[in-house]
């Protein structure tokens, strides 16, 4: 039996013992808790325990993370940054199963134990990206899952040969079904947008849309995609990444109403100076909101850690939020949101829960997306995979306890 005791979790105030065995927590109780002798017992000392993070948008396929120093174009578009990897990812040997491997590692030192990753799908690149991370994922099951979006990063409808490789996708470890500015990348909205939603339909995965086009135009691509996701019924499994427009002032209140409605979840990086999703509206109209990384430290890029807890504190200062109940939003954004964007759901403190639990060395989980504290310990499953910001894995977790 695991103990950790003097544990300050998320909206309690009193320290608790949480009381776990064969993965799963068995109680949360108020003050301490008798054990037996043999109980591995973690002394929280009135540390935040809060549950695993969950990346709801990466793409690991791209990243360069524990590799050679490579600077990133200053260019301004969408397209002029895919033309600029399409012309130097073979030289730098991407996708790489090595880079992924230690940003998954960054990531699970940071506390992440699920990550949702957009991974590049065309004819230059073919499965090579799907199979690589596909791998990188076999490798690091029981300590982080790892789900794929199969995703036309080189355009869909101007890119021919991509659809029919997003179908092998789908056999080759992709889950859900990516799409790319219907409109201002690929110039043919409806095509776009049918085709990704026939294939999801047909195949039956989710969809997750990059979005970048803001104002009137993205916001009229939501309200399509809205639309779409009642006409097909996938209500629940479908998100929009980035989803600038969602910024439109005329149109916010409208989107938020028709999101809820028909079930489309938000996904936000609080990348650079683009727009972030209001946290409050978000909340008040039932629209997930989940946070991600987007690419870290790629030909996109010089940026990024695979830190969720930074990320939710970007979230939370971009929506200028200062009291505890805002931080706190933040914070479901990268835990109880993204893991239900991810249709998770075995996630969370409570009792029948996974073990999954990140101690960091804040006295509550508000201070926690403020500060950005150090993790100190990253249980999986009742099994420490990460001390003091270094991955251990799972077998290197259990012989640190013994
Ligand atoms: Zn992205």
């Amino acid at each position: 039996m695991l103990r950790v005791t003097n544990a300050v979790l998320p909206g309690r105030t009193a320290p608790v013992t949480v009381v776990a065995e064969d993965g799963r927590i068995t109680a949360i109780q108020e003050g301490d808790v008798a054990g037996a002798p043999g109980d591995r017992v973690i002394d929280a000392e009135g540390r935040t325990v809060l549950p695993g993070l969950v990346n709801a948008h990466a793409h690991i396929d791209k990243t360069l993370y524990g590799g050679p120093w490579v600077s990133a174009p200053q260019v301004e578009t969408v397209a002029e940054r895919v033309a600029h990897e399409r012309r130097h990812r073979d030289a730098h040997g991407l996708p790489s199963r090595e880079y992924a491997s230690a940003l998954v590692e960054a990531m699970v030192a940071a506390g992440t134990t699920h990550l949702r990753t957009h991974t590049d799908v065309d004819p230059g690149v073919g499965l090579r990206g799907i199979e690589a991370v596909a791998e990188v994922a076999r490798r690091y099951r029981g300590v982080i899952d790892i789900e794929q979006v199969a995703f036309p990063q080189g355009g869909l409808v101007t890119n021919p040969g991509t659809l029919s490789l997003l179908r092998d996708a789908v056999g080759a470890g992709a889950s859900v079904i990516g799409g790319l500015d219907p409109a201002g990348f690929d110039d043919a909205p409806n095509a776009h947008l049918e085709a990704v939603f026939d294939l999801a339909a047909s195949t039956g995965t989710g969809i997750d849309i990059h979005l970048h086009d803001g104002g009137s135009l993205g916001a009229w691509e939501m309200g399509l995609i809205a639309r779409m996701t009642r006409e097909y019924d996938l209500g629940g499994r479908v998100a929009v990444s980035h989803a600038f427009g969602i910024a439109h002032p005329p149109t916010r209140v409208r989107l938020l109403e028709q999101f809820a409605e028909a079930g489309v979840a938000l996904v936000n990086a609080a990348v650079y100076d683009a727009p972030v999703p209001p946290l409050r509206a978000c909340a008040e109209h039932g629209v997930l909101l989940a946070g991600g990384t987007d690419g870290i430290n790629d030909l996109w890029g010089p940026f990024g850690d695979g830190d969720m807890l930074r990320r939710a504190m970007l979230i939370a200062y971009r929506n200028s939020s200062r009291c505890d109940d805002e931080l706190l939003l933040a914070l479901d954004t990268v835990t109880t949101n993204a893991a239900r964007v991810l249709g998770v759901d075995d996630h969370g403190l409570r009792v029948g829960g996974p073990a999954d639990l990140v101690v960091v060395g804040a006295r509550s989980a508000a201070e926690a997306v403020a500060k950005v504290p150090a993790r100190d310990l990253v249980l999986r499953a009742g099994t420490v995979v990460a001390r003091d910001g270094v991955f251990v894995g799972a077998e290197g977790g259990n012989a640190l306890l013994r």
